[in-house]
Protein backbone atom coordinates (compact mmCIF):
# COMPACT_ATOMS: atom_id res chain seq x y z
CA UNK A 1 0.00 0.00 0.00
CA UNK A 2 1.59 3.71 -0.55
CA UNK A 3 0.89 6.32 1.73
CA UNK A 4 -0.32 9.30 1.36
CA UNK A 5 2.47 12.17 1.22
CA UNK A 6 1.82 14.45 3.90
CA UNK A 7 2.72 18.39 3.61
CA UNK A 8 4.57 19.55 6.75
CA UNK A 9 4.70 22.97 8.43
CA UNK A 10 8.19 24.50 7.60
CA UNK A 11 9.52 26.30 10.92
CA UNK A 12 12.79 27.90 11.71
CA UNK A 13 14.26 26.08 8.09
CA UNK A 14 13.04 22.42 8.52
CA UNK A 15 9.67 20.57 7.94
CA UNK A 16 7.94 20.16 11.33
CA UNK A 17 5.30 17.87 11.65
CA UNK A 18 4.39 19.39 14.99
CA UNK A 19 1.88 18.29 17.56
CA UNK A 20 -1.20 18.52 15.84
CA UNK A 21 -2.68 15.45 14.99
CA UNK A 22 -5.73 16.33 12.28
CA UNK A 23 -4.93 15.92 8.69
CA UNK A 24 -6.98 17.78 5.32
CA UNK A 25 -7.05 16.69 1.94
CA UNK A 26 -5.50 17.93 -0.82
CA UNK A 27 -6.72 17.26 -3.90
CA UNK A 28 -5.42 17.33 -8.10
CA UNK A 29 -8.84 19.09 -9.09
CA UNK A 30 -8.16 17.91 -12.77
CA UNK A 31 -7.79 14.25 -11.85
CA UNK A 32 -10.74 14.60 -8.99
CA UNK A 33 -8.77 12.43 -6.75
CA UNK A 34 -6.89 13.28 -3.20
CA UNK A 35 -3.12 12.95 -3.66
CA UNK A 36 -1.84 14.25 -0.55
CA UNK A 37 -2.72 15.59 3.21
CA UNK A 38 -2.14 18.43 5.18
CA UNK A 39 -0.89 19.18 8.39
CA UNK A 40 -3.43 21.52 10.42
CA UNK A 41 -2.12 23.15 13.12
CA UNK A 42 -3.22 22.73 16.74
CA UNK A 43 -2.70 25.92 19.09
CA UNK A 44 0.88 24.42 20.52
CA UNK A 45 2.34 24.78 16.28
CA UNK A 46 1.28 27.79 15.85
CA UNK A 47 3.33 28.73 19.34
CA UNK A 48 6.27 26.73 17.81
CA UNK A 49 5.69 29.13 14.31
CA UNK A 50 5.71 32.22 16.14
CA UNK A 51 8.67 31.22 18.73
CA UNK A 52 10.56 30.61 15.74
CA UNK A 53 10.06 34.26 14.31
CA UNK A 54 10.33 35.70 17.14
CA UNK A 55 13.65 34.14 17.45
CA UNK A 56 14.87 35.79 14.65
CA UNK A 57 13.56 38.84 14.44
CA UNK A 58 16.62 41.01 16.80
CA UNK A 59 19.46 39.49 14.57
CA UNK A 60 17.40 40.04 11.26
CA UNK A 61 16.43 43.39 12.43
CA UNK A 62 19.66 44.38 12.77
CA UNK A 63 20.92 42.62 9.38
CA UNK A 64 22.44 45.27 7.14
CA UNK A 65 20.30 46.17 4.19
CA UNK A 66 23.09 45.52 1.92
CA UNK A 67 22.80 41.80 3.46
CA UNK A 68 18.95 41.68 3.35
CA UNK A 69 19.09 42.72 -0.07
CA UNK A 70 21.57 40.22 -1.17
CA UNK A 71 19.95 37.61 -0.13
CA UNK A 72 16.09 38.63 -1.86
CA UNK A 73 18.54 39.52 -4.80
CA UNK A 74 19.41 35.82 -5.15
CA UNK A 75 15.66 34.35 -4.31
CA UNK A 76 14.68 36.53 -7.15
CA UNK A 77 17.52 34.64 -9.82
CA UNK A 78 16.80 31.29 -8.10
CA UNK A 79 13.01 31.75 -8.47
CA UNK A 80 13.22 32.53 -12.13
CA UNK A 81 15.72 30.16 -13.05
CA UNK A 82 13.04 27.23 -11.31
CA UNK A 83 9.52 28.74 -11.72
CA UNK A 84 8.60 26.50 -13.93
CA UNK A 85 8.55 23.75 -11.26
CA UNK A 86 6.71 25.90 -8.69
CA UNK A 87 3.88 26.21 -11.88
CA UNK A 88 3.50 22.17 -11.93
CA UNK A 89 2.99 22.88 -8.26
CA UNK A 90 0.27 25.27 -8.25
CA UNK A 91 -1.01 23.51 -11.06
CA UNK A 92 -1.22 20.19 -9.69
CA UNK A 93 -3.36 21.62 -6.28
CA UNK A 94 -4.95 24.33 -7.76
CA UNK A 95 -5.93 23.43 -11.21
CA UNK A 96 -5.37 26.36 -13.20
CA UNK A 97 -3.35 26.22 -16.14
CA UNK A 98 0.55 26.09 -16.75
CA UNK A 99 0.30 29.37 -18.68
CA UNK A 100 -1.96 31.25 -16.00
CA UNK A 101 0.47 29.64 -13.04
CA UNK A 102 3.48 31.34 -14.49
CA UNK A 103 1.65 34.39 -14.75
CA UNK A 104 0.91 34.68 -11.68
CA UNK A 105 4.52 34.17 -10.34
CA UNK A 106 5.50 37.15 -12.70
CA UNK A 107 3.17 39.01 -10.94
CA UNK A 108 4.59 37.72 -7.26
CA UNK A 109 7.71 38.59 -8.81
CA UNK A 110 6.85 41.91 -9.50
CA UNK A 111 6.41 42.86 -6.26
CA UNK A 112 9.64 41.22 -5.16
CA UNK A 113 11.08 42.91 -7.58
CA UNK A 114 9.99 46.36 -6.11
CA UNK A 115 11.26 45.26 -2.77
CA UNK A 116 14.22 44.85 -3.92
CA UNK A 117 14.77 48.82 -3.74
CA UNK A 118 13.55 49.05 -0.56
CA UNK A 119 16.61 50.84 1.07
CA UNK A 120 15.30 53.72 -0.69
CA UNK A 121 11.49 53.24 -0.49
CA UNK A 122 12.30 52.83 3.17
CA UNK A 123 14.48 55.71 3.64
CA UNK A 124 13.34 58.27 6.31
CA UNK A 125 13.64 62.04 6.47
CA UNK A 126 16.19 64.35 7.89
CA UNK A 127 15.73 68.30 8.78
CA UNK A 128 18.73 69.85 9.75
CA UNK A 129 18.58 73.05 12.16
CA UNK A 130 14.73 72.73 12.94
CA UNK A 131 15.49 74.89 15.57
CA UNK A 132 18.99 76.07 16.88
CA UNK A 133 21.11 73.48 16.82
CA UNK A 134 18.84 70.80 16.92
CA UNK A 135 18.06 68.19 13.83
CA UNK A 136 15.31 66.12 13.67
CA UNK A 137 15.09 63.07 11.62
CA UNK A 138 12.73 59.89 10.85
CA UNK A 139 12.98 56.10 10.21
CA UNK A 140 11.17 53.18 9.57
CA UNK A 141 11.92 50.47 11.44
CA UNK A 142 10.12 46.71 11.38
CA UNK A 143 7.50 45.60 13.60
CA UNK A 144 8.77 42.59 14.00
CA UNK A 145 6.80 38.94 13.93
CA UNK A 146 3.73 39.31 10.98
CA UNK A 147 1.76 37.19 10.27
CA UNK A 148 0.46 36.43 6.35
CA UNK A 149 -3.02 34.75 5.94
CA UNK A 150 -3.82 33.80 2.22
CA UNK A 151 -6.47 32.44 -0.05
CA UNK A 152 -6.38 29.20 -2.35
CA UNK A 153 -6.40 31.12 -5.21
CA UNK A 154 -3.16 32.60 -5.73
CA UNK A 155 -1.32 30.59 -3.85
CA UNK A 156 2.27 32.62 -4.95
CA UNK A 157 1.21 35.93 -6.04
CA UNK A 158 -1.21 36.77 -3.21
CA UNK A 159 1.88 35.49 -0.30
CA UNK A 160 4.42 37.51 -2.30
CA UNK A 161 2.33 40.79 -2.53
CA UNK A 162 3.33 40.63 1.09
CA UNK A 163 6.38 38.59 1.65
CA UNK A 164 9.15 40.13 -0.08
CA UNK A 165 7.89 43.75 1.80
CA UNK A 166 8.07 42.30 5.15
CA UNK A 167 11.39 40.63 5.19
CA UNK A 168 12.95 43.64 3.30
CA UNK A 169 12.45 45.84 5.86
CA UNK A 170 13.37 43.27 8.55
CA UNK A 171 10.29 41.37 10.04
CA UNK A 172 10.14 37.84 10.52
CA UNK A 173 7.34 36.35 8.79
CA UNK A 174 4.42 33.04 9.71
CA UNK A 175 2.55 32.35 6.43
CA UNK A 176 -0.38 30.30 6.92
CA UNK A 177 -1.50 29.29 3.37
CA UNK A 178 -4.47 28.26 2.11
CA UNK A 179 -5.40 24.53 3.50
CA UNK A 180 -6.52 23.67 0.00
CA UNK A 181 -3.04 24.12 -2.25
CA UNK A 182 -0.39 24.27 0.53
CA UNK A 183 3.02 23.29 -1.12
CA UNK A 184 3.67 26.30 -2.98
CA UNK A 185 4.35 27.63 0.39
CA UNK A 186 6.84 25.38 1.40
CA UNK A 187 8.62 25.53 -2.20
CA UNK A 188 9.02 29.19 -1.29
CA UNK A 189 10.23 28.91 1.95
CA UNK A 190 13.20 25.78 0.89
CA UNK A 191 13.75 28.64 -1.96
CA UNK A 192 14.10 31.10 0.41
CA UNK A 193 16.49 29.26 2.53
CA UNK A 194 18.73 28.61 -0.45
CA UNK A 195 18.80 31.82 -0.65
CA UNK A 196 20.74 32.50 2.18
CA UNK A 197 17.47 33.42 4.28
CA UNK A 198 18.28 32.49 8.29
CA UNK A 199 15.95 30.18 9.52
CA UNK A 200 13.17 31.23 11.46
CA UNK A 201 13.20 34.32 9.04
CA UNK A 202 9.97 32.75 7.04
CA UNK A 203 8.05 30.43 8.63
CA UNK A 204 5.39 28.18 7.21
CA UNK A 205 2.37 26.59 9.52
CA UNK A 206 -0.36 24.95 7.50
CA UNK A 207 -4.24 24.60 9.36
CA UNK A 208 -7.21 26.01 9.32
CA UNK A 209 -9.21 28.31 11.41
CA UNK A 210 -7.13 27.00 14.76
CA UNK A 211 -4.36 28.40 12.85
CA UNK A 212 -5.67 31.49 11.96
CA UNK A 213 -7.03 32.13 15.38
CA UNK A 214 -3.88 31.50 16.94
CA UNK A 215 -2.20 33.80 14.99
CA UNK A 216 -4.94 36.69 15.40
CA UNK A 217 -4.58 36.07 19.16
CA UNK A 218 -0.92 35.59 19.83
CA UNK A 219 0.74 38.42 21.79
CA UNK A 220 4.29 38.01 19.89
CA UNK A 221 2.57 38.47 16.38
CA UNK A 222 2.24 42.82 15.36
CA UNK A 223 0.39 42.60 12.34
CA UNK A 224 -1.66 40.88 10.08
CA UNK A 225 -1.80 40.29 6.37
CA UNK A 226 -5.05 38.48 5.67
CA UNK A 227 -6.58 38.10 2.37
CA UNK A 228 -9.69 35.81 1.46
CA UNK A 229 -13.20 35.88 1.26
CA UNK A 230 -15.46 38.83 2.63
CA UNK A 231 -17.15 37.19 6.15
CA UNK A 232 -13.27 35.68 6.53
CA UNK A 233 -11.80 39.03 6.30
CA UNK A 234 -14.13 40.50 8.55
CA UNK A 235 -13.76 38.26 11.13
CA UNK A 236 -9.80 38.62 10.51
CA UNK A 237 -10.01 42.26 10.95
CA UNK A 238 -12.32 42.61 14.01
CA UNK A 239 -10.77 39.84 16.51
CA UNK A 240 -6.42 41.16 15.39
CA UNK A 241 -7.69 44.88 16.20
CA UNK A 242 -9.27 43.96 19.15
CA UNK A 243 -6.19 42.53 20.19
CA UNK A 244 -4.60 45.22 19.50
CA UNK A 245 -2.69 44.25 15.98
CA UNK A 246 -2.15 46.30 12.55
CA UNK A 247 -4.47 44.74 10.29
CA UNK A 248 -5.00 44.86 6.25
CA UNK A 249 -7.76 42.34 5.54
CA UNK A 250 -8.46 41.89 1.64
CA UNK A 251 -12.05 40.34 1.18
CA UNK A 252 -14.30 39.27 -2.34
CA UNK A 253 -15.77 41.00 -5.07
CA UNK A 254 -18.27 41.04 -7.74
CA UNK A 255 -17.00 42.90 -10.30
CA UNK A 256 -18.72 44.60 -13.38
CA UNK A 257 -17.51 45.46 -16.94
CA UNK A 258 -19.69 48.44 -18.28
CA UNK A 259 -19.84 48.44 -21.85
CA UNK A 260 -21.25 51.77 -23.61
CA UNK A 261 -22.72 51.53 -27.23
CA UNK A 262 -19.50 53.72 -28.68
CA UNK A 263 -17.44 50.59 -27.21
CA UNK A 264 -14.46 48.45 -29.59
CA UNK A 265 -16.79 45.60 -29.36
CA UNK A 266 -14.29 42.94 -30.16
CA UNK A 267 -12.03 44.27 -27.56
CA UNK A 268 -15.23 44.25 -25.68
CA UNK A 269 -16.08 40.76 -26.39
CA UNK A 270 -12.29 39.35 -25.68
CA UNK A 271 -12.08 41.49 -22.94
CA UNK A 272 -15.26 39.71 -21.28
CA UNK A 273 -14.34 36.22 -22.06
CA UNK A 274 -10.64 36.43 -20.75
CA UNK A 275 -11.74 38.38 -17.76
CA UNK A 276 -14.43 36.30 -16.50
CA UNK A 277 -13.14 32.95 -17.13
CA UNK A 278 -9.73 33.16 -16.73
CA UNK A 279 -8.62 31.05 -13.88
CA UNK A 280 -11.88 29.23 -14.26
CA UNK A 281 -13.31 32.53 -12.69
CA UNK A 282 -11.47 31.96 -9.54
CA UNK A 283 -10.09 35.34 -9.35
CA UNK A 284 -10.71 38.19 -7.21
CA UNK A 285 -10.76 40.56 -9.85
CA UNK A 286 -12.32 38.71 -12.57
CA UNK A 287 -15.25 40.19 -14.17
CA UNK A 288 -18.52 38.27 -12.90
CA UNK A 289 -21.20 40.76 -14.41
CA UNK A 290 -21.43 42.48 -17.45
CA UNK A 291 -23.40 45.58 -17.42
CA UNK A 292 -24.01 47.02 -21.02
CA UNK A 293 -26.25 49.26 -22.43
CA UNK A 294 -29.13 47.76 -24.03
CA UNK A 295 -28.83 48.84 -27.33
CA UNK A 296 -25.52 46.93 -27.92
CA UNK A 297 -25.89 44.25 -25.75
CA UNK A 298 -27.33 41.21 -28.50
CA UNK A 299 -24.20 42.45 -30.58
CA UNK A 300 -21.82 41.97 -27.85
CA UNK A 301 -23.50 39.17 -26.53
CA UNK A 302 -23.14 37.18 -29.78
CA UNK A 303 -19.68 38.34 -30.27
CA UNK A 304 -18.84 36.74 -26.30
CA UNK A 305 -20.69 33.71 -27.42
CA UNK A 306 -18.79 32.80 -30.42
CA UNK A 307 -15.78 33.46 -28.06
CA UNK A 308 -16.33 30.76 -25.48
CA UNK A 309 -17.29 28.42 -27.79
CA UNK A 310 -13.41 28.29 -28.63
CA UNK A 311 -12.53 27.98 -24.88
CA UNK A 312 -10.89 24.32 -24.37
CA UNK A 313 -11.54 23.27 -20.77
CA UNK A 314 -9.21 20.54 -19.47
CA UNK A 315 -6.49 19.27 -17.52
CA UNK A 316 -3.79 22.71 -17.02
CA UNK A 317 -0.67 20.51 -17.71
CA UNK A 318 -2.56 20.08 -21.58
CA UNK A 319 -2.81 23.21 -23.63
CA UNK A 320 -5.91 23.97 -22.62
CA UNK A 321 -7.51 27.25 -22.06
CA UNK A 322 -8.88 26.85 -18.57
CA UNK A 323 -8.88 24.32 -16.00
CA UNK A 324 -11.34 22.74 -12.97
CA UNK A 325 -12.54 24.64 -9.98
CA UNK A 326 -10.85 23.77 -6.78
CA UNK A 327 -13.03 21.15 -5.11
CA UNK A 328 -15.86 19.03 -5.95
CA UNK A 329 -17.61 21.36 -3.53
CA UNK A 330 -17.19 24.28 -4.70
CA UNK A 331 -17.85 23.08 -8.23
CA UNK A 332 -21.21 22.00 -6.92
CA UNK A 333 -22.29 25.66 -5.20
CA UNK A 334 -21.10 27.15 -8.06
CA UNK A 335 -23.85 25.30 -10.28
CA UNK A 336 -26.32 25.75 -8.00
CA UNK A 337 -26.16 28.85 -8.67
CA UNK A 338 -26.51 28.54 -12.18
CA UNK A 339 -30.14 26.43 -11.67
CA UNK A 340 -31.58 28.75 -9.33
CA UNK A 341 -31.32 31.12 -12.05
CA UNK A 342 -32.46 29.09 -14.32
CA UNK A 343 -35.50 28.86 -11.90
CA UNK A 344 -35.63 32.44 -11.22
CA UNK A 345 -36.56 33.45 -15.22
CA UNK A 346 -33.12 34.72 -16.64
CA UNK A 347 -31.80 33.17 -19.57
CA UNK A 348 -29.17 30.53 -19.56
CA UNK A 349 -26.76 31.84 -23.53
CA UNK A 350 -24.28 29.34 -22.32
CA UNK A 351 -24.80 26.23 -20.17
CA UNK A 352 -21.16 25.00 -18.60
CA UNK A 353 -22.31 22.13 -16.88
CA UNK A 354 -21.99 19.91 -20.06
CA UNK A 355 -18.69 20.75 -20.91
CA UNK A 356 -17.03 17.80 -22.25
CA UNK A 357 -13.20 18.73 -20.44
CA UNK A 358 -9.83 17.47 -21.62
CA UNK A 359 -9.20 15.47 -18.70
CA UNK A 360 -9.88 12.82 -15.93
CA UNK A 361 -13.52 11.95 -15.78
CA UNK A 362 -13.65 12.76 -11.91
CA UNK A 363 -11.78 16.36 -12.35
CA UNK A 364 -14.14 19.03 -11.10
CA UNK A 365 -15.31 20.85 -14.14
CA UNK A 366 -17.85 23.57 -14.94
CA UNK A 367 -17.36 25.07 -18.74
CA UNK A 368 -17.88 28.84 -19.53
CA UNK A 369 -21.13 30.17 -18.45
CA UNK A 370 -23.22 33.03 -19.64
CA UNK A 371 -26.58 33.99 -18.42
CA UNK A 372 -28.27 36.68 -19.47
CA UNK A 373 -31.28 38.98 -18.05
CA UNK A 374 -29.82 38.25 -14.37
CA UNK A 375 -32.31 40.37 -11.94
CA UNK A 376 -30.53 42.35 -9.24
CA UNK A 377 -32.54 40.85 -6.48
CA UNK A 378 -31.24 37.22 -7.78
CA UNK A 379 -28.47 35.63 -5.78
CA UNK A 380 -26.34 34.73 -9.07
CA UNK A 381 -26.26 38.71 -9.30
CA UNK A 382 -25.49 39.54 -5.35
CA UNK A 383 -23.41 36.80 -4.45
CA UNK A 384 -19.66 36.17 -4.93
CA UNK A 385 -19.51 33.29 -6.97
CA UNK A 386 -16.09 32.10 -7.61
CA UNK A 387 -16.46 30.17 -10.71
CA UNK A 388 -17.02 30.89 -14.55
CA UNK A 389 -19.81 32.07 -14.66
CA UNK A 390 -20.74 35.78 -16.48
CA UNK A 391 -23.98 37.43 -15.40
CA UNK A 392 -25.58 39.96 -17.73
CA UNK A 393 -27.59 42.94 -16.45
CA UNK A 394 -28.81 45.57 -19.17
CA UNK A 395 -28.64 49.25 -18.55
CA UNK A 396 -30.00 52.17 -20.15
CA UNK A 397 -26.57 54.27 -20.05
CA UNK A 398 -23.72 54.93 -18.55
CA UNK A 399 -25.32 56.81 -15.46
CA UNK A 400 -27.44 53.93 -14.90
CA UNK A 401 -24.27 51.32 -15.09
CA UNK A 402 -22.52 53.96 -12.70
CA UNK A 403 -25.39 53.79 -9.97
CA UNK A 404 -25.85 49.80 -10.63
CA UNK A 405 -22.19 49.37 -9.17
CA UNK A 406 -22.07 52.28 -6.93
CA UNK A 407 -25.69 50.16 -5.58
CA UNK A 408 -23.25 46.68 -4.72
CA UNK A 409 -21.68 45.53 -1.59
CA UNK A 410 -18.78 45.23 -3.26
CA UNK A 411 -15.86 47.82 -4.19
CA UNK A 412 -13.10 45.71 -5.09
CA UNK A 413 -12.77 45.58 -9.36
CA UNK A 414 -14.41 47.50 -12.17
CA UNK A 415 -14.25 48.31 -16.32
CA UNK A 416 -15.32 50.27 -18.54
CA UNK A 417 -15.35 50.02 -21.87
CA UNK A 418 -15.83 52.77 -24.01
CA UNK A 419 -13.95 55.11 -27.07
CA UNK A 420 -15.11 58.10 -25.44
CA UNK A 421 -12.57 60.04 -23.13
CA UNK A 422 -15.46 62.29 -21.09
CA UNK A 423 -17.46 58.89 -20.06
CA UNK A 424 -14.46 57.01 -18.84
CA UNK A 425 -13.62 60.08 -17.16
CA UNK A 426 -16.71 60.39 -15.29
CA UNK A 427 -16.56 56.49 -14.46
CA UNK A 428 -13.33 57.06 -13.07
CA UNK A 429 -14.15 59.95 -10.52
CA UNK A 430 -17.50 58.75 -9.53
CA UNK A 431 -17.68 54.62 -9.25
CA UNK A 432 -17.13 53.66 -6.09
CA UNK A 433 -14.67 50.89 -6.44
CA UNK A 434 -10.88 50.64 -5.23
CA UNK A 435 -9.30 49.88 -8.79
CA UNK A 436 -10.58 50.70 -11.96
CA UNK A 437 -9.70 49.66 -15.58
CA UNK A 438 -10.49 52.05 -18.67
CA UNK A 439 -10.79 49.42 -21.45
CA UNK A 440 -8.36 46.84 -18.97
CA UNK A 441 -11.15 44.26 -18.34
CA UNK A 442 -8.34 42.75 -14.88
CA UNK A 443 -6.86 46.24 -13.46
CA UNK A 444 -4.53 44.73 -10.95
CA UNK A 445 -2.03 47.78 -10.41
CA UNK A 446 1.43 47.07 -10.78
CA UNK A 447 3.78 46.75 -8.11
CA UNK A 448 4.53 50.17 -7.24
CA UNK A 449 0.97 50.95 -6.94
CA UNK A 450 -0.84 49.63 -4.48
CA UNK A 451 -3.87 46.36 -4.73
CA UNK A 452 -6.99 46.94 -2.55
CA UNK A 453 -10.77 47.35 -3.18
CA UNK A 454 -13.09 49.70 -1.40
CA UNK A 455 -16.45 48.91 0.95
CA UNK A 456 -16.92 45.11 1.68
CA UNK A 457 -13.41 44.16 -0.68
CA UNK A 458 -11.04 45.74 2.20
CA UNK A 459 -11.07 46.26 5.84
CA UNK A 460 -8.21 47.91 7.40
CA UNK A 461 -6.79 51.39 5.68
CA UNK A 462 -3.83 50.21 4.02
CA UNK A 463 -3.71 48.40 0.63
CA UNK A 464 -1.08 45.29 -0.12
CA UNK A 465 2.16 46.72 -1.56
CA UNK A 466 3.17 49.45 -2.78
CA UNK A 467 4.22 52.19 -0.95
CA UNK A 468 1.49 51.47 1.22
CA UNK A 469 2.88 48.06 2.03
CA UNK A 470 6.15 49.61 3.15
CA UNK A 471 4.37 51.44 5.58
CA UNK A 472 2.19 48.69 7.00
CA UNK A 473 5.55 46.53 7.91
CA UNK A 474 7.14 49.61 9.25
CA UNK A 475 6.74 52.30 12.19
CA UNK A 476 8.32 55.42 11.95
CA UNK A 477 10.32 56.81 14.59
CA UNK A 478 11.45 60.38 14.92
CA UNK A 479 14.11 61.53 16.72
CA UNK A 480 15.20 65.29 17.77
CA UNK A 481 18.66 65.65 18.96
CA UNK A 482 20.59 68.57 19.95
CA UNK A 483 24.44 68.40 20.37
CA UNK A 484 26.03 70.92 22.31
CA UNK A 485 29.48 71.28 21.25
CA UNK A 486 32.16 70.62 23.63
CA UNK A 487 33.10 74.47 24.05
CA UNK A 488 29.15 75.91 24.43
CA UNK A 489 28.81 73.81 27.64
CA UNK A 490 25.69 73.02 29.27
CA UNK A 491 22.23 75.05 28.39
CA UNK A 492 20.61 77.22 30.58
CA UNK A 493 18.29 75.37 33.36
CA UNK A 494 14.72 75.90 31.18
CA UNK A 495 11.75 73.95 32.13
CA UNK A 496 9.38 75.45 29.20
CA UNK A 497 7.70 73.62 26.93
CA UNK A 498 9.91 73.21 24.06
CA UNK A 499 9.32 75.58 21.07
CA UNK A 500 11.29 76.71 18.04
CA UNK A 501 13.67 79.52 18.40
P1 LIG B 1 -11.41 31.84 2.50
O1 LIG B 1 -11.92 33.08 3.14
O2 LIG B 1 -12.23 30.61 2.61
O3 LIG B 1 -9.96 31.45 3.10
C1 LIG B 1 -8.94 32.41 3.20
C2 LIG B 1 -8.03 32.02 4.37
O4 LIG B 1 -8.80 32.05 5.58
C3 LIG B 1 -7.46 30.61 4.25
O5 LIG B 1 -6.12 30.63 4.67
C4 LIG B 1 -8.34 29.79 5.18
O6 LIG B 1 -7.65 28.70 5.76
C5 LIG B 1 -8.74 30.80 6.24
N1 LIG B 1 -10.07 30.52 6.80
C6 LIG B 1 -11.11 29.90 6.19
N2 LIG B 1 -12.16 29.83 7.03
C7 LIG B 1 -11.79 30.44 8.18
C8 LIG B 1 -12.45 30.71 9.41
N3 LIG B 1 -13.72 30.33 9.63
N4 LIG B 1 -11.78 31.36 10.37
C9 LIG B 1 -10.50 31.76 10.17
N5 LIG B 1 -9.83 31.53 9.02
C10 LIG B 1 -10.45 30.88 8.03
O7 LIG B 1 -11.09 32.20 0.97
P2 LIG B 1 -10.69 31.21 -0.20
O8 LIG B 1 -11.88 30.42 -0.59
O9 LIG B 1 -9.44 30.50 0.12
O10 LIG B 1 -10.33 32.26 -1.36
C11 LIG B 1 -11.28 32.86 -2.17
C12 LIG B 1 -11.73 34.18 -1.62
O11 LIG B 1 -10.62 35.06 -1.48
C13 LIG B 1 -12.69 34.91 -2.54
O12 LIG B 1 -13.69 35.51 -1.76
C14 LIG B 1 -11.83 35.95 -3.22
O13 LIG B 1 -12.51 37.08 -3.70
C15 LIG B 1 -10.92 36.31 -2.10
N6 LIG B 1 -9.70 36.94 -2.60
C16 LIG B 1 -9.58 38.28 -2.44
C17 LIG B 1 -8.48 38.92 -2.94
C18 LIG B 1 -8.32 40.39 -2.77
O14 LIG B 1 -7.23 40.88 -3.03
N7 LIG B 1 -9.32 41.14 -2.35
C19 LIG B 1 -7.48 38.19 -3.61
C20 LIG B 1 -7.63 36.80 -3.74
C21 LIG B 1 -8.76 36.19 -3.23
Amino acid sequence: MTQTAVVDHFVAGVPLSGVGERLGPVYDPALGVETKKVRLAAPADVDAAVAAAAAAFPAWRDTSWARRQTILFTFRELLNSRKGDLAEIITSEHGKVLSDALAEISRGQEVLEFALAMPQLAKGGYSENVSTGVDAFSVLQPLGVVGLISPFNFPVMVPMWFLPIALATGNTVVLKPSEKDPSAANWIAALLKEAGLPDGVFNVLHGDKVAVDGLLGHQDVQAISFVGSTPIARYVYESATRNGKRVQALGGAKNHMLVLPDADLNLAADSAVNAAFGSAGERCMAISVLAVVDSVADDLIDRIVTRMKGVTVGDGRRNCDMGPLITREHRDKVTSYVEEAERDGSTLVVDGRSVKADGAADGFWLGPTLVDRVSVGSRIYTDEIFGPVLAVVRVRDLDEGIDLINKGAYGNGTAIFTTSGGAARRFQRDVQVGMIGVNVPVPVPVSYYSFGGWKQSMFGDTKAYGMQGVHFFTQEKTVTSRWPEPVTGDDELNLGFPQNA
